[in-house]
């Protein structure tokens, strides 16, 4: 293996190996929240928690953070363990924090025992009115005086379900002029009635917050860095204060990173959540979205995902990345290792005049041109064949043109040089047919006494197989739909035709036996995935997972 390039988590944990802490391990986790599929912002955390351990001979565990159950689900869990195995991760341990609820618990009534939490009565909007602001500092709750006894007794009867949801909290008891906002008297456990959480049923009707669970997760764990994005800097002294205050064994080490944002898409779970549940997309695997469940379907591979997300980096600064660059990385893998295959996008019937008739011949196509190990397959070729309409023109429109023209002449891929004698049209003036003839000593070998340049591709009208074809193309016409600062809602700046779909187009015979998820490329045309779906009439689909050139400069 290559080394990996460094950055800077990678430098603070050398030092830290180097200086002894934390025993000297490394212990990592992913923590998602179960409320969505991945996606491509989750695999740049998922590598770089997973490859910081297997670099360091440490171990990375899976956490579900679940804490918010109503808006979480076993689908969810489900999809995400099997989008972090596929992308070549193994955890350590699955846990989810939900396991910790008796021990959060136990903590929470050491932090009212030693005067650091109290149970408060205010409202959720007059808790926020009494944090004040930036500028402001806040203002004591009435109820911040609580005995510890009172404390103990309401914490009690907050959990046996004596009160209604937001009737009280419990809240930690730290410094409400605290610069730092996060600091002001966080609230620490709310209630809520009529939820059934995914693992505990009804066990529960309070719930710890994030900053609570996470701190005290990570040091239940035994993790030494914990890795998450910018927007927790802030939350750190809280991280700090929790485990300090509680003298939990030990104490693990936050940094942060920043967010990965990719162009001409979203990767906020919120909103994948809206295109889903509005039916801008056909669902959380629709191969036009950045779940790794949609790149999956669109036919990127495992590889091309972790090379992507060590070619962007982990560092502090914004991490706005140009679509072309994912593309690049699948382009990459892809050539290396995806079968070539004969497609044709829109069928233009071929007649070859001077071919016998009755006759069948197999030729031999390779696999990959620049691989050899990839072996060969038969193709047949006879009398009528289908070629791209794309690839004829009566007149060439310009030197460049190097297909078929009117009295020109074409190679075939990997079988015979034509020679357009006749175009066919029907009474409207559209061509549907072309007469041509072969000349049979071009097979593998160059023309007698003339220079053919074009190829192209083909199908044999016997036995190609028709397919659907499903051509992708941006999702969001706007770079950062997100943050286009236009006035316009972001939904607004969806694609309309982000998806394009060919039912006429034909594929060579061999690709009947192709696997749901396999990959190839169609000569000239980019790679296409197989599709679990197929249509009616037994038609199979194919997603265009990328074009072979990037279409994305502007
Ligand atoms: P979202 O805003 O999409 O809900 P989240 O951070 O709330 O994101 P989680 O399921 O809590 O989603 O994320 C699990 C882990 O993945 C966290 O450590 C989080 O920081 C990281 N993560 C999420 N989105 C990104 C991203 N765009 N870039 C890098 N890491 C991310
Ligand atoms: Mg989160
Ligand atoms: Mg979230």
């Amino acid at each position: 293996d290559t080394p990996r390039p460094t950055n800077f988590i990678r430098q603070i944990i050398e030092a830290d190996l180097a200086a002894g802490k934390h025993d000297g391990r490394v212990m990592t986790r992913f923590p998602p929240e179960p409320n969505g599929y991945l996606h491509i912002g989750h695999a740049k955390s998922i590598v770089l928690n997973f490859g910081v351990a297997a670099d360091y001979h440490g171990a990375c565990n899976l956490r579900f953070d679940d804490t918010n159950p109503h808006k979480e689900n076993v689908e969810f869990v489900e999809a995400i363990k099997r989008d972090v195995q596929w992308l070549g991760y193994e955890w350590q341990n699955l846990y989810f924090a939900s396991n910790y609820f008796e021990q959060l618990y136990a903590y929470a009534v050491e932090l009212i025992k030693r005067g650091k939490a109290y149970v408060c009565d205010l409202t959720g909007e007059q808790i926020r009115e009494y944090r004040g602001t930036l500028t402001e500092p806040g203002r004591d709750s009435p109820y911040r005086e609580r005995s510890v006894e009172e404390n103990l007794d309401l914490f009690a009867r907050m959990r046996a379900g004596e009160f209604q949801d937001g009737e009280k909290v419990l809240r930690a008891k730290i410094d409400m002029a605290s610069p730092n906002i996060n600091l002001r008297d966080p609230t620490i456990y709310r209630i809520r009635h009529g939820v059934i959480h995914h693992q505990t049923g009804e066990q529960w009707c309070i719930y710890p917050m994030y900053d609570f669970t996470h701190c005290l997760s990570d040091a239940l764990e035994g993790i030494t860095h914990s890795l998450c994005t910018l927007e927790f800097e802030d939350h750190r002294p809280l991280y700090d204060w929790f485990l300090d205050t509680l003298q939990t064994p030990h104490h693990p080490q936050q940094i942060e990173f920043s967010r990965l944002t990719l162009e001409h898409t979203v990767t906020s779970k919120r909103k994948l959540t809206e295109l889903v549940e509005q039916g801008y997309v056909e669902g959380w695997d629709d191969p036009r979205m950045p779940t790794i469940a949609g790149l999956r379907r669109r036919g990127y591979t495992p590889a091309a995902l972790r090379d992507f997300c060590e070619r962007i980096g982990v560092t502090k600064s914004d991490n706005f990345v140009e679509m072309g660059v994912l593309e690049n990385s699948i382009r990459e893998d892809l050539n290396r290792v995806a079968p070539r295959r004969m497609a044709v996008l829109h069928p233009l019937k071929v007649v070859i005049t001077n071919y016998p008739e009755e006759q069948t011949e197999q030729l031999e196509a390779p696999n990959h041109p620049q691989d050899e190990s990839q072996g060969s397959r038969q193709i047949s070729f006879s009398r009528e064949v289908w070629i791209d309409r794309d690839d004829f023109m009566e007149v060439a429109p310009n030197k460049k043109f190097k297909r078929l023209v009117s009295g020109g002449e074409v190679r075939l891929r990997n079988a015979y040089v034509i020679r357009c004698d006749e175009v066919i049209k029907d009474a409207h003036g559209e061509i549907i047919e072309l007469h041509c003839s072969f000349d049979p000593a071009t097979l593998g070998a160059n023309p007698e006494g003339r220079k053919v340049k074009g190829v192209i591709h083909w199908v044999n009208a016997a036995d190609a197989l028709p397919a659907e074809l499903r051509l992708y193309d941006r999702l969001f016409n706007h770079p950062n739909p997100d943050s286009a600062k236009d006035g316009k809602l972001w939904t607004e700046h969806l694609n309309p035709d982000s998806l394009r779909t060919l039912t006429h187009s034909l594929v060579e015979a061999s690709l009947a036996s192709a696997a749901p998820g396999e990959v190839f490329q169609f000569e000239r045309e980019g790679y296409f995935c197989l599709d679990e779906a197929r249509r009616e009439g037994g038609m199979p689909v194919f997603n265009r997972t990328v074009t072979l050139r990037d279409t994305w400069a502007k």
